[in-house]
């Protein structure tokens, strides 16, 4: 259990950055087509067959007007998924704000089993395979002695000097990495907000760097909810940080009393199986005029641009994703206008200030963007259908036939010698794909 439950909080914490893939441009397909045969379920996983949700309208602005763009999820490309059903999102393209959305999801007990077996489950970790884990960044129940380990750990402090000779494993190394990879997003908000002494809650906290920033730098008030609880246990020791956990992603709830003037949330409308009630619980919860600042949210430019496998993008936990004009116009449906938004590291990050009422005349998506996406989307289906695995490949059978087709008549695939296909991404990019296990 501890060993499933390290392997999931590995996992959860990476910061989800497009890792480093090989280059794929080369043979990937072979003809004839596959033969259809169903998925096996190859894993006795115990995963419960329910609740998933079906949503016929989108589950961030609540319109009915939607594209199909997407059949699968990661899933279908590892060899052992917990039932059929796993590898089935329908991911949807909102003809309004824009958002693309899982309309089968997983909720409930499902989700949160999902979670707990998140490695395992889709193969990176063979059962009965130990990965190391860090005490620091797992998901370890804490023990009475875990938990006195800790403390002497970080009695040491962030800031351990590498010439002070004590040992990396006398401190808590991870604890200065968390401050210097969040002070990128300390500076945006105190370039760009007046904060006097603001009552700040961080959701989804790593080790509460850009709080502990916060109440250093501006006397801030912080509040933090992590996934585990050996970082609510460091923050509170650490920085003197009120702390709790776990996160609900599907009924998400803030167990803090009051009002906050700002919130600050990781990578959470990617996850959330109900973006708009995250928004509207995070909004219910911010003063008049406060700011939701999100960061670490994934767009679809990682596999409509930058040629990575769609399919290997939208790992099962990938509920919704966008670009930026879409982030602006779903945050404004919720009651949110975009003050700043960029990229960094490859992903999303935007402050939005509370507006005081949900404004229905906020900016639909444009004919000509839904054309366009639709169009990358199709584009990068195909090339995903084009490169699952060969001994994988009869999971896309129904589409195989239609995405070499299109892909040959575009330019996007070519038959080499021995009837092997070779797949170009779009725009000239490099092909990146391949799933990583
Ligand atoms: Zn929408």
């Amino acid at each position: 259990m501890l060993r499933r439950l390290r392997s999931a909080a590995r996992e959860l914490l990476r910061p989800d950055s497009p890792k480093p893939q090989r280059d794929h441009a080369t043979s990937v397909g072979m003809l004839p087509p596959p033969v259809p045969v169903p998925i096996e379920e190859v894993f006795e996983s115990g995963c419960p067959r329910d609740p998933i949700l079906k949503l016929d309208g989108c589950p961030v602005c609540g319109s009915t007007e939607a594209t199909r763009v997407g059949r699968y999820n990661k899933f279908v490309l590892y060899e052992r998924i917990p039932d059929t059903a796993a590898t089935i999102y329908n991911y949807a393209l909102c003809h309004d704000c824009g958002v693309v959305y899982a309309t089968a999801r997983p909720a409930g007990g499902r989700y949160d089993w999902l979670l707990e077996h998140f490695e395992e489950t889709i193969g990176r970790t063979g059962l009965g395979d130990q990965r190391a884990g860090k005490v620091t960044l797992s998901s370890y129940a804490l023990t009475d002695e875990t938990r006195d380990q800790l403390r002497r750990l970080a009695s040491r402090g962030i800031f351990v000097s590498d010439h002070s000779g004590v040992s990396r494993k006398e401190y808590v190394p991870a604890l200065m990495v968390d401050r210097l990879a969040n002070s990128v997003h300390v500076e945006i908000l105190g370039s760009l907000l007046t904060m006097n002494r603001p009552r700040v809650l961080e959701i989804r906290s790593r080790l509460g760097g850009i709080s502990a920033a916060l109440k250093r730098l501006y006397d801030a008030d912080c509040q933090a909810l992590t996934l585990f609880e050996n970082q609510q246990h460091l923050i509170q020791e650490v920085y003197g940080i009120p702390a709790k956990c776990p996160i609900d992603f599907d009924h998400f709830e803030i167990p803090f009393e009051g009002q906050f003037d700002l919130i600050v949330s990781k990578h959470m409308v990617t996850h959330a199986v109900r973006p708009r009630e995250f928004l509207a619980t995070v909004r219910s919860r911010l003063r008049p005029g406060g700011h939701l600042y999100i960061y670490s949210e994934f767009v679809e430019a990682e596999f409509l641009e930058q040629g990575h496998s769609m399919f290997n993008t939208l790992n099962p936990f990938h509920l919704q994703t966008f670009n930026t004009p879409s982030a602006v116009r779903a945050l404004e449906a919720n009651g949110f206008k975009m003050v700043f938004c960029t990229m960094h590291d490859g992903h999303f990050l935007g402050l939005a200030q509370k507006l005081e009422d949900i404004p229905s005349d906020w900016q639909r998506m444009t004919h000509e963007e839904r054309g366009r996406r639709r169009g990358q989307y199709r584009l990068a289906f195909d090339l995903a259908v084009l490169q699952v695995p060969e001994s994988l490949r009869s999971r896309v059978a129904q589409e195989w036939d239609g995405a070499l087709e299109r892909s040959l008549e575009n330019g996007t695939a070519e038959i080499v010698k021995k009837g092997h296909v070779k797949v170009r991404p779009p725009k000239g990019g490099k092909l990146k794909s391949s799933p990583d296990h």
